[in-house]
């Protein structure tokens, strides 16, 4: 006998790709060529020169320099990119995560030259990209929001007016937003007027847009995001959460699924609200809704269009590959699975080892003298590094992801315990020494932190060196 047809229904009238460009560098770029080579299709890698001996040149297919170590002349270099699909006859490029990811026009470009983009529709990384329209669009579908301003906040009494109505600490957060950057925590009306003007100007410095707005600030949330997928045609499901509270400086440092905090009624309750809103918005590809949760209470922060660093950690646990979904739902194939479809089995947790110092994080860019990476039962490495490989100064600092599933969190944990002491990257350093003592750490190992606790730790000189 064989296992029930995991297909929704039959295949529409689609046609596969012939030949993808992959937009980035990196672990995201060899990812994406996994499941391109999966599938049969043929891959260009693109480079910068610092590049020319990146693994992802070296197993791609083709590839093609698209200009100097800067990113925005290479990387973010639409005409030199539209010209390597053009010289290589690619009919499809996927953009990874940052970059061009969730740029609007880019894809716009390319669906002009007859080219896929995989990735939503422009309209949807359009409104999801300004964070404001994007609140707009979640409470109009039905997804719970943070309290807070409908629009942008121009002035003082503006923000008061809110304030009166949500009560101080408030957070000032850029609407063009990303990265974590620029936010402002706001405890009382004698605060406003500098940290208003700090975060407009600091808006218009990183973003080139000064509209902010004012959301309630949450005391002690954790950060649990909604994985879905959708047809574009009005179908969508979703793949349960991540919690991604280990934070840095807002940026996230260790993620894992199932959430600690969640059961399995609010997983489903929350899941549904997502798929559903998704199915109504006709949304295409894989997408993440971001929440803050408190209290039993989901919060909407904001939704990435695209795949992102995280995703691994939803893969292990269900066991469905999302890049090559991607491709196939970028390529006009109906969706593979139904809501049925989607078991949630065991736990995974991933941690993103970048080359930085332990304690102050300080980027560490040079040669990797010797790189082992660790193997067994359930233990999962994402990384482009290899030994003898040059970490270049020029992009960001992540060596390489290391994903571990159990068939439980204390299964999870035993195994990333050991994996993490199995893992050796010597000449630069890394932050492989904070995630051993993590992994080791009572409030960790009990599930108990939310989104302050890494910088309290840190703070607090938990590895060492206390932090300023
Ligand atoms: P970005 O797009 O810059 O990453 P997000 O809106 O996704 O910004 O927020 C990033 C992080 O900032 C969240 O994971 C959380 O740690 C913190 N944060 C954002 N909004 C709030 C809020 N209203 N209250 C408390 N913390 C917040």
């Amino acid at each position: 006998m064989s296992a029930a047809p995991r297909t929704a229904g039959p295949d529409l009238d689609f046609k596969m790709f012939d030949k993808i460009l992959i937009a980035n560098r990196g672990e995201i770029a060899l990812r994406v060529l996994r499941a391109a080579k999966e599938l049969g299709i043929a891959t260009v890698a693109v480079h910068s020169t610092a590049d020319a001996n990146a693994m992802h040149v070296r197993l791609a297919d083709e590839s093609v320099c698209i200009g100097p170590p800067p990113a925005r002349e290479s990387y973010l270099n639409i005409p030199a990119l539209i010209a390597a699909c053009e010289i290589t006859g690619a009919d499809a490029v996927h953009p990874g995560y940052g970059f061009l990811s969730e740029n609007a026009r880019f894809a716009e470009i390319l669906e002009r030259h007859n080219i896929a983009f995989i990735g939503p529709k422009a309209e949807h990384i359009r409104s999801m990209g300004d964070k404001i329209e994007a609140k707009r669009t979640a409470k109009r579908l039905g997804i719970p929001c943070v309290p807070g301003s409908e629009g942008g906040v121009s002035d003082e009494a503006e923000a008061l007016k809110i304030i009166r109505e949500i009560g101080f600490p408030v957070i000032i957060k850029a609407a063009s937003g990303g990265g974590g950057k620029g936010m402002k925590v706001v405890r009382n009306e004698e605060e406003l007027p500098v940290l208003l003007a700090t975060a407009r100007s600091e808006a218009k410095a990183n973003f080139g847009d000064d509209a902010v707005y004012i959301e309630k600030y949450l005391e002690k949330p954790r950060h649990i995001e909604i994985q879905v997928l959708g047809d574009g045609r009005g179908h969508a499901i979703h793949l349960g959460e991540r919690d991604c509270s280990l934070q840095r400086r807002h940026q996230k440092v260790w993620e894992e699924g199932p959430s600690p905090a969640l059961n399995a009624g609010e997983r489903d309750r929350i899941g549904e609200i997502c798929a559903k809103a998704m199915c109504e918005l006709q949304y295409r590809g894989a997408g993440t809704i971001e929440f803050l949760y408190e209290d039993g209470e989901f919060y909407f922060i904001e939704m990435n269009t695209r795949i992102q660093v995280e995703h691994p950690v939803t893969e292990m646990i269900t066991g469905i590959d999302l890049v090559n979904e991607q491709i196939r739902i970028a390529a006009g194939a109906p969706l593979s699975l139904k809501q049925s479809d989607i078991v949630i089995e065991g736990h995974a947790i991933e941690c993103r080892v970048n080359a930085e110092h332990p304690a102050n994080f300080r980027p560490s860019p040079g040669k990797i003298a010797s790189f082992h990476t660790p193997g067994g039962l359930g233990v999962r490495v994402d990384s482009a590094a290899y030994q003898g490989y040059t970490i270049p100064p020029h992009y960001d600092s992540l060596v390489g992801k290391l994903i571990v599933h159990g068939r439980n969190r204390d299964e999870c944990l035993m195994r990333l315990r050991r994996s993490l002491d199995e893992f050796v990257v010597d000449g630069v350093d890394t932050t492989l020494p904070l995630f051993r003592t993590l992994v080791r750490n009572p409030d960790i190992l009990n599930g108990d932190y939310n989104i302050h606790w890494l910088e309290k730790f840190l703070a607090a000189g938990g590895m060492g060196e206390p932090q300023a």
